[in-house]
């Protein structure tokens, strides 16, 4: 690929607004709250996805996260009917769809890449740590992961993955994860971003990284800027980290906020910052704070035409700071 590095200095942040097209998922991963068993499934409307867009209008990214169905599941056809039609509708609205939702056939992911700019799917880690917490997760098997990612890669789809960190692995087992993503990017050059994303238990409220969190994470940080070709960029979810050690964290290698919706579907608990109260910390701290669009510049060449076309123009709106009046239509 042509590499597109980061600008020094510079912190991203895509505006977001976050779809659930259902809850209801089949595995039952040990430490999510998000999911419903199937039974009690349920399934986002049309016009219930209109007002959420229209409650954020200068949000350019729509944030697909789905609960999952099976492959061999009768349900699964019309699961991922839904995928489609809401990427058809986020698109229809001007906007950018981005859809994380599990393990996809060639085909389904094929297809959702002619609507998606981007997508994504967490490694999460490797080891025995993750093995235990996917016990009843059948579509979190560590060699399912790691072909959907080299599927992403064939396919050539901007692609975001992740680890996440504290859930009793190693440093060996994050070093060896780090190195697996290297690789996988020097094989096909997708991979635009990486979310370090720190695990917080569930609680009616945050409970911050203790001190001690936080130097081992940097550590971690700093271990993936050296392992990760440069055009990666890392991204830590600013909701899981203390705002006032932000300046750390991105000292040690982060350079992406990620998609920032006006809360955070996976960890309730953990409040978004206010983007102005963000910006004015890091511009205190000598960093600027940059919108963007889901799909970093260094892979717009890599969009089909029509939707390369609505990245570039949502790049201009954004960094003209009128997005807020329009969203771009073709
Ligand atoms: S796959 Fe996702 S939604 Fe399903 S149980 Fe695991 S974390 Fe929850």
């Amino acid at each position: 690929m042509e590499a597109c590095v980061p600008e020094p200095g510079w912190v991203t942040w895509s505006p977001s607004v976050t779809l659930v097209p259902t809850h209801a998922c089949f595995n039952a991963c040990s430490y999510c709250s998000f999911r419903r068993p199937l039974q009690q499934a349920d399934a986002l409307s049309d016009q219930a996805a209109l007002e959420r867009l229209q409650a954020r209008p200068a949000a350019a990214e729509v944030l697909l996260l789905s609960g999952e169905v099976a492959p061999d599941s009768a349900q699964r056809p019309a699961w991922f009917a839904r995928l489609r039609a809401l990427s058809a509708l986020a698109l229809a609205q001007g906007r950018l769809p981005h859809t994380n939702a599990g393990p996809l056939s060639r085909r389904e992911m094929a297809a959702l890449a002619r609507l998606n700019p981007s997508m994504g799917l967490m490694l999460e880690g490797l080891g025995p740590a993750y093995d235990g917490l996917h016990r009843h997760a059948p579509s979190k098997r560590l060699d399912v992961r790691l072909e959907q990612l080299q599927q992403a890669g064939r396919l050539g789809i901007p692609f975001t993955t992740g680890l996440l960190l504290g859930v009793g692995e190693s440093q060996a087992d994050r070093e060896r994860a780090l190195r697996w993503l290297a690789e996988l990017q020097q094989r096909f050059g997708h991979l635009q971003e990486v979310i370090l994303q720190p695990w917080r238990p569930d609680a009616e409220q945050a409970r911050p990284l203790s001190a001690a969190e936080q130097a081992d994470l940097l550590h971690t940080i700093a271990m993936a800027r050296r392992i990760l070709p440069p055009e990666v960029h890392l991204q830590m979810p600013p909701n899981l980290w203390p705002l006032e050690a932000l300046p750390a964290a991105l000292a040690a290698g982060i350079n992406d906020l990620g998609g920032i919706d006006t809360s955070d579907v996976i960890n309730p608990a953990y409040p978004q910052p206010a983007v102005e109260r963000l910006g004015r910390l890091l511009s205190e701290t000598g960093w600027r704070l940059i919108p963007r669009t889901c799909v970093h510049r260094g892979w717009w060449a890599w969009l089909p035409a029509a939707l390369r076309r609505r990245v570039e123009a949502w790049d201009l709106l954004l960094a003209s700071g009128s997005a807020q009046a329009n969203a771009p239509q073709d």
